[in-house]
Order: C-alpha cells, then structure tokens, then sequence
C-alpha cells in the first residue's frame, strides 16, 4: 500500500505513487463497507476519509494549484477500482472530479483559482445541482437565477437530487445568468457550505447507488460575484462536464461490470473444478460475456484518450478543435448510453452463469447490488433524454465520429 508523504496540508508535496496506484488503498476501503453502505443507504464516510488521505479528491488538479494533473484515463482507471468494490463511493468520485475538472478548465477570474487552492489544501468534496424542479433532467434550462446586489450575489434553486450535498464542502448549482435571461443563459456558481443552507425536500431509499446520498433540498445560497464562474455554462457543459462526466460513470459502471464478470468466473473454475473435463455452456456464456466486457472497456478508454489528447494538443489546433465538434459530442453521448446498457448487460450474463447462487443475497456470488446499482445508469441522465439530443445532432452532422 502506498503512503503520501505530504504532511499535514500536504499542497504541492510528492506522493510515493501516482493517483491510479494510491486508489488500490481505498478501494479496500470501500469494499468493507460497501454490503453496509448499501443496506442502510449511508454515506461511505470510510472511503471518502481515505480518499481525502489518499489526496485523491484533487488530484486532477493541476501541479500550480497545488493538485497532480491527473488525465481523465487517470481518472476512469480511479473510477473503475473504486467501482468493482463500491459502486456508492466510485460514483462520488467521479461526480466530484467532474466538478473539479469544470474548473480547472474554465477558472476565469482569481476567485475560482483561489478556491481551487483552498479545495486541494482543505481535501474539498465537491457536489453538483443541475437538476431543478419542473425541469428534470434537461441540465442546460434553469428556472432559478442569480441575483445580485450590493456586491452580493445570491440563488434559490429547488434542486430534486443533489448527491452527498449534505456533505460536500460545495456544491456547483447551475442558474440562469440573470432573473431576466432565458432558460438556456446559464452560469455555474459556486457555493461554499458556509454560505448555503440546504431545506430538505426529500428521501433517498433507492434501488441502487444509495450510499450517494441524493435527497432533494431548496438550496438558498449568499456568496461572492468572484465565485460564478466566468464562462458561460453551455461551454462548460459541452467542452468539460458532459465528457468528463459520461466518462468517469461509464468507468464506475465498467467496474460494476468488473465485480460481476469476475464472479461469474470464479463461479466457472469453481464448477470446473469439481468435474474436470465436462463441457460447461458456463463456460461459453463466460467467454461471450469476456468479449463485450473487453469491448466495454476498450469504448471508455479511448473515449478518455480522446478527452485527453485534445486537452494536450496546443489551443487552437486540429487537434484541439476535435473537443468543440459536434461528432466529439456525439461520441461522448453514445459513450453514455453505450456503457450504461452494457454495464445491465453484463450484470445480466454474470447472474445467468452464477444462476441461483448469484441470485441469492448472501452468496460469495451475490449479484443484486451490483445489478441494482447498474440500473441508475440509464436514468442518471436519462439515456431517452440524451439519444433525442444526438438525434438532433446526428441529423445535422456530416461527419464520421
Ligand atoms: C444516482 C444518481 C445521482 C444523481 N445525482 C445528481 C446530482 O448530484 N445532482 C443533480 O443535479 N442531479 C443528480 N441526479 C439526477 C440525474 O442526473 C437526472 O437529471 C435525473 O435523474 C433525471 O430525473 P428524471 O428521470 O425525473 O427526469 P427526466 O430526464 O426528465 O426523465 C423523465 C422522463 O422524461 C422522459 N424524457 C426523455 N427525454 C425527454 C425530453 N427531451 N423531454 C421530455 N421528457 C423526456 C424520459 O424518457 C423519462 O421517461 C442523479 C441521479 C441519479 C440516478
């Protein structure tokens, strides 16, 4: 197990690995907790804790600002260990880095870059409210706005699912820029825990991913004009969220993927074992379920390494100019779909060749979390929602993605 060597604040010090290895640590974290996490729907303190010791919660901060740089391949390989342990706590993680990486990404004045350094110093979780009331999951229309006056800068956005908000240490709200803007002129505010008050509207008993934590609340918040973030959110959302964000799930889920496959495996060696030589349709089952789960795997990296090398092509380049195309767009929705149907798929597969003992609960076989957990996949965001998006685009598109 890797240790960090960064003391007590930690900025800028070297770790004895990088991000990808120190994840192995806290993936045994995770996987502890994770029957009990799930159970009683609770926050996975435990591995959040040892994310934070880990420096893990900024590492794809660049090194200026005190973080690592981390790459978004970095950041799915993170997701994907995390995942096959505790799908509750892989997704706070993705859904953090995606928060982060928008402001990385798009900091504008000193007040973004200040509480980026704050962030990494303070171990800062990061949460997201996109979603409001009356809208649903359509996150580029806002019915709140921002207000300001006198130098003061408020939102009340009635936000039906924030993910561990009663946690974080922030929470990204989207708004519209103005009380007099339209629906789709929307900013991103940051808003600090001391300056937020959270009314809670709701529950969260769901069917998976309960360790997230994602009740409803009114979000009343008073902060600073530094802390909305300068560039419009439409390019914030095309260029750096949804990418990032259809990335690092499509890793948490290829890890919900991960736990299944390998247990439907050990499940065949097991059975093999016990009658050596015997033809097993298993075992067949097993290799067709290999084949789309390398497949799975093989679709999220390279949407990461496309990510990637136009985040290190120079601005203004071909290169660079691929992340603000509509196939670039388009391939990062189908990303999306792609992943959440596989990752129910192969849930699928595992709990055919497992058979009743992965139908029980307490087998060493079990596959319900792992199935209900995939299940959030296709309505966080929904896929329907997303492929009428790519309609649009893929009717208008001349290209090849
Ligand atoms: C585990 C989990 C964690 C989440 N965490 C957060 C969070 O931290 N912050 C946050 O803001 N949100 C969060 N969400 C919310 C999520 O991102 C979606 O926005 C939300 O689940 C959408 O809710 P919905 O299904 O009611 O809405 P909709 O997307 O509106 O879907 C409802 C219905 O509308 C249909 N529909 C599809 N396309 C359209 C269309 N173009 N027009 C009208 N209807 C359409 C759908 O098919 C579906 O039948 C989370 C969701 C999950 C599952």
């Amino acid at each position: 197990m890797s240790i960090a060597l960064a003391g007590d604040t930690g900025i800028g010090s070297a770790q004895v690995s990088g991000p990808s290895a120190r994840a192995a640590s806290v993936a045994e974290v995770a996987a502890r907790w994770a029957v009990d996490v799930d159970r009683d729907a609770r926050f996975p303190q435990e591995a959040v804790d040892a994310l934070r010791d880990q420096r893990l919660l900024s590492c794809a901060v660049p090194p200026e600002l005190g973080g690592e740089g981390a790459t978004l391949r970095e950041l799915c390989t993170i997701a994907r260990t995390l995942g096959r342990q505790c799908a509750a706590t892989a997704m706070i993680f993705a859904m953090h880095q995606t928060q982060i990486l928008s402001l990385v990404r798009h900091p504008g004045g000193d007040g973004v870059a200040g509480f980026l350094r704050a962030a990494v110093a303070g171990q800062y979780l990061l949460a997201s409210a996109t979603t409001e009331l009356g809208i649903g999951g359509d996150v580029r229309r806002s019915t709140c706005a921002v207000e300001r006056s006198g130098g003061v800068v408020s939102l009340v956005k009635n936000a039906p699912v924030i993910s561990y908000g009663e946690y974080a240490d922030a929470i990204l709200a989207t708004a519209r820029r103005t009380p007099d803007s339209p629906p789709s002129d929307q900013v991103l505010v940051i808003c600090r825990r001391a300056d937020v008050t959270l009314e809670r509207t709701g529950d969260w008993n769901t069917l998976g991913l309960r360790g997230t934590c994602s009740p409803g609340f009114v979000l009343r918040a008073t902060t600073t004009p530094d802390l909305v973030v300068a560039d419009p959110y439409s390019e914030i959302s095309a260029t750096t969220m949804l990418p990032v964000s259809h990335s690092v799930w499509s890793a948490v889920w290829l890890g919900i993927a991960d736990a299944a496959v390998e247990k439907a495996r050990r499940y065949v060696r097991v059975a093999a074992r016990k009658q050596p030589g015997a033809a097993s349709p298993a075992a067949l089952r097993l290799a067709e379920a290999a084949a789309v789960h390398q497949q799975f795997a093989d679709v999220v990296f390279a949407a990461a390494g496309r990510f990637d090398d136009a985040d290190a092509a120079p601005a203004g380049s071909p290169e660079a100019e691929v992340a603000c195309g509509v196939g670039y767009s388009l391939a990062m929705n189908n990303l999306k779909v792609t992943a959440s149907t596989l990752a129910v798929d192969l849930v699928g597969r595992a709990l055919l060749i497992c058979g009743i003992a992965g139908y029980r609960e307490e087998t060493e076989y079990s596959l319900g979390r792992h199935l209900r957990d995939a299940h959030g996949a296709a309505v966080m965001v929904n896929n329907d929602r997303i492929m009428a998006n790519s309609a649009q685009m893929a009717t208008a598109y001349r290209g090849t993605i």
